[in-house]
């Protein structure tokens, strides 16, 4: 009976290898997880669904005027090619690539302050620059130790056009900012195209409602370089010991276990599900989502995106049971929203490292970081939390979401997809 942490860290290290959405390895952790559900006799789906994806091929900077020198920099995912014998422009730094920094913009190749969003990138392509160049970091990266991110244009920037971009690191922007480049020179050639990510599937059948499902939801891609552990290797073994524990204790409702491809990318694994199976929503009385758990040091959080009976039930528990969580009605920047969003009452589950304890979205996500007692504690919490619940006589969150949190969500979605910096 129960669930146990010390399993879920034997899984947890078994699928700790970057994930990244769309790739051969996000593939091949799905089918990870398909074998172990068959170790419970439990038959996993596959659903595929397809994403874009790019292969650079050769990417290269250079300063050319008023000093040579070369610079490592990524080339930004789908923002085309330039000629073979590259793209050479002035330079210009245009910071946030507002209008009045761009007045003299033509024709140049653009370095913004960070990341881009689609509001800069409509901007530059507006005042007719012909290249840009992103950075990432930290001055207190050690080359060797840290990774250039890696960056894409998606749709909501290339209805305005693509150019060639690329990315480097804040210390080298800031070296060609105050020595003072006046002539550059980007090449960038990359493969374009789509391939496919993928949710995984599988459903246990309720007892006595089967025709009413909580569905278990947790995102096991990552971002690239991370092993994606904290985010979200730990949601992913804590589900699959829910499944286990309700196999060996069948569930009066039907329970159904998604695990979504490449949320890292922008939610695409669960938006694609929640168009695909819209109808079969319509039975779904509570969505149970976890992602990012595991730091040995830490504290338990929940966000409801439901009625408030559901965060003050959290609350009893809580005190209950004598496990502290800090819990609010909002939104969770995760698989959580489509689903609100389709009305379906939802719940997210995490423990945060605290202080400079878990850095996330890097390859700092590693496992020495993260417990099996720290995945037992917020996993106890988990199933007492889903006994009360899936079992219940009637069925205790009402099936709507309140006003508050249907702006909350149109709010978020709308926010991410129009200031989405390019990830
Ligand atoms: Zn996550």
């Amino acid at each position: 009976m129960g669930v146990c942490g010390k399993r879920e860290f034997e899984l947890l290290e078994k699928i700790g290898f970057v994930r990244y959405g769309g790739s051969p390895e996000e593939l091949k952790a799905a089918n990870m997880l398909i074998d172990e559900l068959a170790t419970m006799g439990v038959k996993g789906e596959l659903e595929p669904f397809k994403v874009s994806c790019y292969d650079v091929k050769e990417v290269k900077f250079e300063v050319l005027e008023p000093f040579h020198k070369e610079y490592t920099v990524r080339g930004f995912g789908l923002s085309g090619n330039t000629a073979d014998e590259g793209l050479t422009a002035e330079f210009a730094f245009v910071q946030q690539a507002e209008k009045m920094d761009l007045l003299d913009a033509k024709g140049k190749i653009v370095m913004v302050n960070g990341n881009i969003n689609p509001t800069m990138y409509e901007n530059i392509i507006k005042a007719g620059a012909v290249g840009f160049i992103t950075f990432s970091g930290s001055v207190l990266d050690k080359e060797d130790e840290t990774d250039i991110e890696m960056r894409t244009l998606k749709e909501e920037f290339l209805k305005f056009g693509k150019i060639p971009g690329i990315t480097m690191r804040v210390k080298d922007a800031m070296e060609i900012v105050r020595d003072k480049a006046t002539k550059v020179k980007i090449t960038l050639k990359q493969d374009e195209g789509e391939c496919d990510s993928h949710n995984v599937i599988a459903e246990i059948k309720g007892t006595q409602f089967p025709e009413e499902v909580v569905t278990f939801v947790a995102h096991y891609d990552t971002v690239p370089f991370a092993n994606g552990v904290y985010d979200n290797g730990a949601g992913t073994v804590m589900i699959m010991e829910m499944l286990r524990h309700y196999v060996e204790n069948p569930p009066k409702r039907t329970l159904r276990f998604v695990w979504f491809g490449s949320e890292e990318r922008g939610l695409l694994g669960s938006k694609y599900y929640v168009e695909k199976h819209e109808k079969e929503l319509e039975n779904v009385v509570l969505l149970i989502n976890v992602d990012m758990a595991g730091p040995i040091v830490g504290c338990d959080r929940a966000w409801v995106t439901a009625d408030m009976s559901l965060v003050h039930m959290v609350e009893y528990l809580s005190k209950e049971i004598g496990h502290p969580i800090i819990t609010v009605q909002d939104v969770y920047s995760s698989d959580s929203t489509p689903f609100a969003d389709k009305g379906v009452p939802a719940i997210s589950f995490a423990r945060y490292g605290v202080g400079g304890s878990n850095p996330g979205h890097n390859r700092f996500d590693r496992i020495e970081y993260l417990s099996a007692d720290s995945l037992q504690h917020t996993s106890d919490f988990l199933l007492k939390f889903c006994e009360r619940i899936v079992d219940a006589v009637v069925f205790p969150v009402p099936r709507e979401i309140p006003e508050n949190m249907v702006e909350a969500v149109n709010k978020y979605l709308k926010k991410k997809a129009e200031k989405r910096a390019a990830k």
